[in-house]
C-alpha cells in the first residue's frame, strides 16, 4: 500500500471514534496563517496582492493544498480551482513531505528519502512561480502563480512538522534503525525492499492502532499546544495571537528566499530525530505485502507529550512569522 493509502486507512480508522475530532487536521495550517496575516498587517502593499492574488486570507488559504486530496477535515469536496490543480499536479500528495533519514545531519537532494518533487523542490520551485522565472522541463509541479501561493502558505506549515522531513528506516527484521544511505543505493537506497520506511510515521501505531504517530504531530499535539484537550474546539486567531506574543529566537530568515526551505528542512532534522527516537517501540509486525512493509506499535509518556506540545507551539509560530518573511520578499514593494 502506498503512503497515501495507509494515510487516507488510518484517517478513516482513526476518526471511526472521534466524531468532531474531524477538524482538527486544519488547525495547524490555519494558526501559521493566521500569524502571518496578523504579522503582514504591518505590510500592507504585500496584503493586498495576496488578497488579489488569492481572494482569500493566508489562514484561509493554507488548508488547500489538503483540501485539493480531498481531506476531510474540510467537510466540503474539492473546489473547482483545487481540482484543476490536482489535474495539472497528479503528484500533488507527494509534494508535502520529505522522508530523510533521521541519522542525516541535513537535507541533500538525492540522498535516501529525498525526491525531485518532495517539500523541498516544490517549495523552492512554487518561488520561482512567483518570481515570475519561465517554466522549465525540469519542474517538478505545474502552478500558476495564485497556486504557487496557496501551496507555499501550506507546505510552509508542513516543512515546520518534523515528521513532515525526519523518517525512521528499519532493517528487514523490523527491529534495526538503519540510514539507507549507508549501504543503499539511488534512487530508491533499498527502501521497501531491504529497508522498511515507517512512511512519516504513519505505521508508527499509537494507543492499539486507533491512531498513528504522524497524525498525533499533525493534529494532536496542536490542541495541546494550545492547552487544550481532545474534544475542544481551536479559537484559531486566539492562538495565533498567543503565539505572536512569544516570538521564538532565530526565526528571522538569512540570505536568498530560494535557500529557505532546504535550510528549514535541515533546521528540523534534529527535533525529527527526538520525536522519533523518544517513543517506546511495544511491538513490531511484519506485513504480507509485495515490498518490505512492517507495523510497529508505539507508546509514548506524559512528559513526551509536554514535550512535543511545546515545541509545536514553537514550530508553529516560527512558520507563521517564516511564511510572512517569505510573502514580504517575493511580493513586497
Ligand atoms: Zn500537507
Amino acid at each position: 500500500m502506498n503512503r497515501i493509502a495507509v494515510a487516507a486507512l488510518s484517517i478513516a480508522l482513526w476518526c471511526l471514534g472521534c466524531g468532531e475530532a474531524a477538524a482538527w487536521g486544519r488547525d495547524g495550517h490555519r494558526v501559521v496563517g493566521a500569524i502571518a496575516d496578523i504579522v503582514l498587517e504591518q505590510h500592507p502593499a504585500t496584503q493586498a496582492k495576496i488578497r488579489k492574488l488569492l481572494g482569500a486570507s493566508l489562514s484561509e488559504a493554507a488548508t488547500w493544498a489538503d483540501c485539493a486530496k480531498g481531506f476531510t477535515y474540510c467537510r466540503r469536496p474539492p473546489s473547482a480551482r483545487e481540482a484543476a490543480y490536482v489535474g495539472n499536479n497528479p503528484h500533488n500528495h507527494a509534494y508535502h513531505y520529505t522522508d530523510v533519514p533521521i541519522q542525516q545531519t541535513r537535507y541533500r537532494l538525492g540522498s535516501a528519502g529525498t525526491s525531485a518533487e518532495d517539500i523541498v523542490q516544490v517549495s523552492k520551485y512554487a518561488i520561482d512561480v512567483l518570481r515570475g522565472v519561465p517554466a522549465r522541463a525540469s519542474d517538478p509541479a505545474h502552478l500558476r502563480p495564485d497556486e504557487a501561493l496557496w501551496l507555499l502558505a501550506h507546505l510552509v506549515g508542513d516543512i515546520h512538522q518534523p515528521l513532515h522531513v525526519g523518517a525512521l528506516y528499519f532493517d528487514a527484521t523490523c527491529r534495526k534503525p538503519v540510514d539507507p544511505n549507508k549501504t543503499g543505493r539511488a534512487p530508491d537506497f533499498g527502501i521497501g525492499a531491504r529497508f522498511a520506511d515507517t512512511t512519516g510515521g504513519n505505521d508508527l501505531l499509537l494507543r492499539g492502532g486507533e491512531t498513528n504517530l504522524h497524525h498525533y504531530w499533525d493534529d494532536v499535539v496542536v490542541l495541546h499546544a494550545a492547552g487544550l484537550s481532545a474534544k475542544t474546539e481551536l479559537d484559531v486567531q486566539r492562538f495565533a495571537r498567543q503565539l505572536l506574543a512569544n516570538p521564538p529566537l532565530g526565526t528571522a530568515p538569512q540570505g536568498d528566499a530560494a535557500t529557505w526551505p532546504e535550510a528549514w528542512a535541515t533546521e528540523i532534522l534534529p527535533l525529527a530525530r527526538e520525536a522519533l527516537d523518544r517513543v517506546m517501540i511495544v511491538d513490531r509486525r511484519r506485513m504480507e505485502a509485495p515490498t518490505l512493509k512492517c507495523r510497529w506499535h508505539v507508546s509514548h509518556d506524559q512528559a513526551y507529550a509536554d514535550w512535543a506540545a511545546q515545541r509545536t507551539a514553537e514550530q508553529l509560530a516560527k512558520a507563521g512569522h517564516r511564511l510572512a518573511a517569505l510573502m514580504v520578499a517575493l511580493l513586497g514593494p
